[in-house]
């Protein structure tokens, strides 16, 4: 696409190419909108891919699948491409992470291109957008691209940034906690049998760095009192660290996000290789950027409480559940909040958490919807974000299409659309 092109008005453009927006383009394309999707790295998925955490929750609760549409199409062709397996989904797991769906990241990646390009999404990868003005009926959008700036047109907008940086450009009121969730540099150890080394003496030795300052303990696992190397080498690393006290809302702390992250890292490898019996470890993987659990959500018309999500609200403009424990990482006690939800309770997401407030023509969808600390904590898990993803796509089209606000889009009009993409949609309360 030249800059020609991409100064030509469009009916929808969707910021962030991730877990929630890949499924808003497709879903606002396939019902007949210009859509381009803008994403600042090279590649599509997000957290998913470039994050590395693969891993989709929650489809399904108490035995039935509660979530699907077009992101649990681009999950379970990903699955069957790359030969995995789907969880048995029949009955409720013990522990919630075993319904998660695990992807090969590359063919997810790729089949989103895929997808992209068979319902028509213009995708622009390596762009930011650098302002947003409102206009009469929509946007004016700057975009900074490899070369400059392009200024372009948009009747709506829609955040997938996961940190609500358009709707901060746009004017939104943002909800930023001064104590955010740790973030985590996700990687893979090998080349260590953990079973063949002196567990003892690994252990002391750990503890000792720990005192010294040469190591944390949130190096090897969530828990900030207790120091588990040989946790950490059994899990292969994998998502067992926590680096705290990081605000990753702009570019500055998420620069910090990173460097933090690679250092808690190199810790963590130097401090193994220099085990007897562990000279080997070797990182066989890591993540391209470091993994961000939580930085800002949007003031919205409506919020979801801990109290809500907890009770498994109907809401009257009802767009999809979501379902996942409260699941909210912390620097206190064992480092994790984790509240399972009580048997048969589904939540789900109103559209007045995707509406910010006091703005127009403006939705976001991901883990930076309307939503207090604790259901946000719940949230932000994929499958949700897909879901929320695919209806706020579904509003921008229908909105663009007649030329008004998505506040002022029939609700049921917003879930037939969604229906026919496959989603499933909550009751309405
Ligand atoms: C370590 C870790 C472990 C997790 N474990 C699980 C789990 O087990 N199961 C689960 O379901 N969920 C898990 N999550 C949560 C989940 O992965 C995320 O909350 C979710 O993927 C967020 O989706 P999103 O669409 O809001 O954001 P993302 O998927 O992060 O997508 C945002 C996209 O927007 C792009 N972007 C950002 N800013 C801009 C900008 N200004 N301009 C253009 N593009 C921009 C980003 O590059 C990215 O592609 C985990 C998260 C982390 C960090």
């Amino acid at each position: 696409m030249d800059s020609t092109q991409l100064a030509q008005p469009w009916d929808v453009v969707v910021v962030g190419a991730g877990t929630a927006g890949v499924p808003a383009a497709v879903q606002a394309a396939r019902a007949g909108a210009r859509t381009l999707l803008v994403e600042r790295t090279g590649s599509l998925g997000g957290t998913i891919t470039v994050g590395g955490v693969p891993f989709p929750g929650l489809f399904h609760a108490w035995g039935r699948q509660v979530i699907a549409g077009i992101g649990w199409e681009l999950v379970a062709r990903t699955v069957a491409e790359s030969g995995g397996t789907l969880p048995d989904f029949a009955s409720p797991p013990q522990r919630h992470w075993q319904h998660q769906v695990r992807l090969d990241p590359a063919i997810y990646a790729a089949l989103c291109a895929e997808e992209l390009a068979a319902s028509g999404v213009a995708p622009l990868l390596h762009a930011m957008p650098a302002r947003a003005e409102a206009t009469a009926n929509g946007w004016r959008l700057e975009l900074c691209t490899r070369r400059g700036l392009v200024a372009t047109t948009a009747a709506v907008l829609i955040d997938c940034s996961g940190d609500a940086d358009l709707a901060a450009l746009a004017g939104a009121q943002l909800v930023q906690p001064a104590e955010t969730q740790p973030t985590t540099m996700m990687y893979r150890v090998g080349g260590v049998d953990p079973e063949r080394l002196d567990a003892a003496a690994v252990e002391a030795a750990a503890r000792r760095a720990v005192d010294e300052g040469r190591l944390r303990a949130t190096d090897f696992g969530y828990d900030p009192r207790r120091v588990d190397p040989l946790g950490w080498l059994r899990r292969a690393g994998d998502n067992s660290n926590h680096q705290h006290g990081i605000r990753a809302v702009d570019s500055a702390g998420h620069t910090r996000a990173e460097l933090e992250g690679r250092a808690a890292l190199l810790r963590a490898y130097r401090f193994m290789r220099a085990q007897p019996g562990a000279e080997g470890l070797r990182i066989l993987w890591a993540a391209g950027e470091c993994g961000v659990r939580e930085t800002a959500t949007i003031v919205g018309e409506g919020v979801v409480t801990a109290a809500d999500y907890l009770a498994g609200r109907c809401w009257p403009d009802g767009l999809c559940h979501a379902f996942y424990p409260i699941d909210l990482h912390t620097a206190h006690a064992d480092g994790l909040d984790l509240r399972p939800l009580a048997e048969g309770v589904v939540p789900s997401v109103p559209r007045a958490a995707l509406l910010p407030r006091g703005t127009a023509r403006l939705l976001v969808a991901g883990r930076c919807l309307a939503s207090d600390r604790l259901a946000n904590s719940a949230l932000r898990v994929q499958a949700t974000c897909m879901a929320t993803g695919q209806a706020a796509g579904a509003l921008a089209a229908l909105a663009a299409r007649s030329g008004c606000d998505p506040r002022a889009v029939p609700i049921a009009e917003a879930r037939a659309l969604l229906a026919a993409h496959g989603a499933i949609l909550p009751p309405l309360g």
